[in-house]
């Protein structure tokens, strides 16, 4: 038996004959662009994060862009983000004209580290883009307040964290939010999506004018944005996905919960360290179970050979990377984000993943350690 890194098939397997009528009622119509499948999209995305205001576009990288414009964020600016994420984070920020500034991360959760985000704080700083890796929401608390104390507005990047909870309040709650319907992420899409959320009617609606060419009345354009959609038949799948999501997260926490607990058992201790999650995180959403393990090549090979996948989320942290190279910084200067890179994997998880497969994976660990 193999155990897949992700199995989307499953997924699809199980949702076929709900998914498939709605895709030919799209294809009957023809009506691809905007109209009511997005906007009841928007309307139930908004409800389950609890804000009022949601926003499709084309993916959670224009939602960013998108977002960093409606801040009037660009040229001179900068804009802190986290140097271990995925490249979105900071492509954004110099996508839009502006410069990204780093801060390195806490070491246990991943995610920024709200003293080392102050100590990044300029005057030409416009934003602060929290990320909320692998699932886990970011100390969203400390960050708005030390962003607040400077009067700075925060991005939630929420691509990986749709339906996660910091202190209870979800995230896209606390500040503007971005999500991805990637089709890796918790919830995906047949293709790339984006949406988002914020609880401003005035952002909201400037917003909506930016992913539509700026357009304030047909034709009228008050300033310049991009044609930045969510599609029809994106939404479409997605609404019909959205209904299965906490049960999907309840899956997931399912998975996460076996792995900590037996792979834990093995008793590994430093050479495997298994995810932290922060007392602040009260909804983990588990889009990625990375762990921290020592002579991690080797381990994948040995976890490939047992017909085990995984990946390495991610392996270059983004001061590292060659597109960076002029923003000045260099090898040392973000310790914990360069440590993660060289250590981090992440294995197998989604919903469907069954308590055999969960034993391949733990057996596959152990084997390799065994004889270490
Ligand atoms: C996936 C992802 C994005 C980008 O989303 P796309 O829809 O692929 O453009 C941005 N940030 C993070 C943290 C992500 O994981």
């Amino acid at each position: 038996m193999r155990v897949p890194v992700l199995d989307l098939r499953a997924q699809y397997a199980a949702l076929r004959a709900e998914i498939e009528p709605v895709v030919l009622g799209l294809c009957e119509s023809q009506s691809f662009i905007m109209g009511p499948e997005v906007e009841a999209f928007e309307r139930e995305v908004a409800a389950y994060v609890r804000t009022p205001y949601a926003v499709g576009c084309a993916s959670g990288t224009d939602a960013l862009i998108l977002a960093l414009r409606a801040l009037g964020v660009g040229h001179g600016h900068e804009v802190i983000t986290t140097p271990f994420t995925f490249f979105a984070s900071a492509g954004a920020v110099s996508m839009v004209g502006a410069r990204p500034v780093f801060a390195d991360i806490l070491p246990a959760t991943f995610n920024l580290d709200p003293e080392k985000l102050a100590l990044a704080i300029t005057p030409r700083t416009r934003a602060i883009i929290a990320v909320d890796l692998f699932g886990q929401v970011a100390d969203l608390t400390a960050i708005l307040d030390v962003a607040g104390r400077h009067g700075i507005p925060v991005i939630e990047d929420a691509a990986q964290s749709l339906g996660a909870e910091h202190r209870g309040r979800r995230t896209g709650e606390l500040a503007l939010a971005t999500f991805s319907f990637y089709p890796a992420k918790n919830l995906g899409g047949f293709g790339d999506g984006g949406m988002l959320a914020t609880a401003d009617e005035a952002q909201a609606k400037l917003l909506r004018q930016l992913r539509l060419h700026g357009e304030s009345s047909r034709y009228v354009h008050e300033r310049v944005g991009t044609n930045s959609r969510l599609d029809a038949l994106q939404a479409a799948v997605l609404r019909i996905k959205l209904r299965h999501l906490d049960a999907w997260i309840a899956g997931r926490q399912r998975v996460a919960a076996a792995y900590t607990r037996q792979l834990g058992a093995l008793g590994l201790g430093e050479r495997f360290v298994l995810p932290a999650t922060s007392a602040h995180a009260t909804r983990h959403v588990y889009n990625q179970y990375t762990v921290r393990a020592a002579g991690r090549d080797a381990l994948r090979e040995h976890l490939t050979a047992a017909g085990v996948g995984s990946m390495v989320y991610y392996p270059i942290p983004l001061h590292l990377q060659p597109c960076f190279q002029d923003l000045g910084a260099g090898r040392g200067d973000f310790p914990e984000s360069e440590a993660a890179a060289a250590s981090v994997v992440s294995l197998p998880i989604y919903p469907e993943l069954t308590d055999a497969q969960i034993g391949i994976v733990v057996d596959a660990v152990a084997s390799f350690y065994r004889d270490r």
